[in-house]
Parts: structure tokens; sequence; C-alpha cells
């Protein structure tokens, strides 16, 4: 077995910085507003146990994830807080859900029939939050079935609509086209609760705000925020910089593991994409694509050596980067590289930096972020 704790490419993952931007969080909802962490996709990639364990100490009020296998796992660590599966369940899965007191959102009335029908043989309620689409155009009932829906829901007796949400398109574009869609969107949800007040639901939680909608709107009628990305320190959008005040939690780091000078027109890594153009110090780090550092950066990437910032030299290899360390002083075999994140002094590359410069957004930075390399959690 390959002994991971042996090589010096590990993802620090501060869990201080993930209580101060839980913090954020609470500070930019109104009070009695409660959290859904959403913890999918193994935490964005932060280690989704220890992530949420400290959110239930923390005291979050539910947890999201994206399909049953993550639900069962985080219940399986100890989580007992409400779990909702945000894409539904696929047929044949509805006694593990009811099972594991998971909650699952419902977008379809055959759903909801099944899942009554395996509740009722259970002697059990199937908690489920009803989705709405209000213009997301991905899962969800349209909002004009909802009346027909909420009055066949009724004859469900073994289902417990427990939540009824939504989800935004564009929430994290502030401009006027953004803004508008969101303010529709929000409009139409209003409009669904409404009817569903009217045939007599009163579900324990309404919720449609992620990240960027909890930080740039008010939402009345919801009493649950579902915010993602600011939890692990990054913004859903630049329309955000200076607005949001997250740190982020993970630290991508590892070590200068060679160092050589070339003179010029020496050229480094496959392809010869990089050629010195003068005397150049270059460092190996043993960090590549198998990591999740894309190849996308390729002579685009920076990393912090001693506070510096080095660019990468070169084609990214599946296990290997080539920096230019030339300028850094004092720069040794050993040397620690924050490749995202934050250096000991405080210096950040941050995920929305590498995303730019690989063509991508700080989500998919950290998604993919591979199970090779370690999370050591500080
Ligand atoms: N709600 C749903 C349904 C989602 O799919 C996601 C993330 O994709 C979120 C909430 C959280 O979004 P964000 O990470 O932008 O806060």
């Amino acid at each position: 077995v390959l002994n991971l704790d042996s090589r010096p490419t590990i993802a620090e993952i501060d869990l201080a910085a993930l209580r101060h931007n839980y913090y954020q969080v609470k500070k930019a909802v109104p009070a009695g507003s409660g959290l859904l962490a959403v913890v999918k996709a193994d935490a964005y990639g932060h280690g989704f146990m220890d992530i949420s364990r400290e959110l239930e100490a923390l005291g979050v009020t539910a947890f999201g994830v994206a399909f049953l296998a993550e639900g069962i796992q985080l219940r399986k660590s100890g989580i007992d807080r409400p779990i909702l599966l945000l894409g539904g369940i696929y047929p044949g899965q509805e006694k593990k859900c009811v099972g594991f007191n998971i909650s699952t959102a419902v977008f379809s009335l055959d759903q909801a029939r099944v899942l009554d029908d395996v509740a009722r043989k259970l002697y059990r309620k199937a908690k489920i939050h009803l989705k709405v689409d209000t213009g997301m155009g991905r899962l969800g009932i349209r909002y004009e079935e909802a009346p027909a829906f909420f009055r066949e829901l009724k004859k469900l007796k073994n289902l417990e609509l427990e939540g009824i949400f939504s989800h935004f398109a564009s929430a994290d574009e502030l401009d006027d086209e953004g803004s508008g869609y969101t303010a529709r969107q929000t409009e139409i949800f209003a409009a669904v609760l409404q009817e569903g007040t009217r045939q007599g639901f009163s579900p324990t939680f309404v919720h449609i705000a992620n990240s960027a909608a909890a930080f740039s709107r008010d939402f009345p009628f919801c009493n649950l925020a579902r915010p993602g990305i600011v939890l692990y320190g990054a913004l859903p959008s630049a329309d955000f910089q200076g607005k949001i005040d997250v740190k982020p939690v993970m630290r991508l780091k590892s070590r200068v593991a060679m160092l050589k000078w070339v003179e010029p027109g020496t050229s480094i890594s496959y392809a010869r994409r990089y050629v010195a153009g003068k005397k150049t110090l270059v460092a190996s780090v043993p960090v590549g694509y198998a990591d999740g550092y894309c190849r996308a950066l390729t002579n685009k990437g920076e990393a912090l050596v001693r506070g510096q910032r080095a660019r990468v030299a070169g084609t990214v290899c599946m296990d290997w980067i080539m920096l230019d360390v030339t300028d850094i002083a004092g720069v040794a075999v050993g040397d620690e590289v924050t490749l995202l994140g934050c250096d000991n002094q405080g210096n950040c590359i941050h995920a929305e930096e590498l995303a730019a410069w690989s063509g991508t957004i700080a989500y998919e930075i950290f998604c993919g972020i591979s199970k090779r390399v370690p999370r050591v959690y500080i």
C-alpha cells in the first residue's frame, strides 16, 4: 500500500478558517435563519467527515449532499442532524433513504408515490423536500404544476413535507441582468410557497439561498440558507470581491525536491513549452495533474516559496511541476511550496486565481484536488 503520508504533497484543512467562514455566513443571514451546509462532493474536496463534524459542533442546522451514498456515509460517521439529498433518490433507493432517516428532494409525483408506499410498509414517514424549478432549468417541478402537485401530495399520508426549496441560476451575478433573473425566481418561489400554505402545508424548512444569494439578498419567507463555497473560503464569483470576508480553508502544499541552475536556451518539461531566456534557477516540486494541479496551469500557475510568488515553468506533468525560483533569495531543497491557499505568513494563492489561470471556477479547483492528496486537519 502506498504510504501517502511520506509524500510532501498534502492538503492542509484549516478548521479555524472554516469556523470563521461559518460565522460570516451566520452574520449575513437573519438571526432566525438556520444553515444547511452543502457538503456534497466530499465537502467540495475538503473531506466531508471532518468538515461535517466541525459544522455540527458549531450548531449547523442540516447538511446537503448530492446523492444517497454520500448521505449514508455521513449518517454512518455519526452525524444525526437532518441530511438532505439535493439530487433526490433513484428507483430502488427508497428503503435505505427512509431507513437511514435521510430527507430527499422530490420532483415528481411518481417518486413521491413510490416513497410513500415504501414508507407505509416500513411504518415510517419519509421526509421530503419539494424541489421547485423557478428558473434553474435543472431539477424541480415547474411552478405551474405546484397547485396540482400539492393536491396529490395531500393524499400521500406516509410522506412528511419537511421542506420546500429551489435553486438560483445566477445569484452570483450582481449586475442588472443577473439580479433581475434572481428577483423573478424569488417571486415565483414565493408564489409557490403561498399556494402550499393555502393548501395547508407548513414545512419545517423553506430554503432557496446559496452562498451568493445569502450574501446579497434577504428572503423573509425562508428560514434556512444553503451555503457551500463560502464555507470553504472562496467567493461565489468575482462580483463578491471585497464584499465577503472569508478565509481559504484548504492549503495545497508541497516541498522543493530539487534545484538546478540552467543556462539560457534550456527547455523545461514536456513539449519544451518553456525555454529559459536567461540563467534560471528551476525548482522541481512533486505535485501534478494527478493531484488536481491542472495541466492548464502550464506556464501560468504561480506558487508561494518563502513568501514570494514563483511561476510554473513549462508543462505541468502528472506528478511534477517546475517553478522558476531565480528571484527567490535563499531558496533551498525542502522549502515549503504553497500552491493553493495561504502560507504561514498570510500570503495567499486564492482558488479564484488558480481558476482564472486554468479557465474554470473555484468550485472545480477544490473538487479536483484528487484523493491521492492526504487531507490533514489543523
Ligand atoms: N444548493 C444546491 C441545490 C446546490 O447544487 C449547491 C451547489 O452547487 C448549493 C446549494 C451551494 O451553492 P454555493 O456553493 O454556490 O453556495
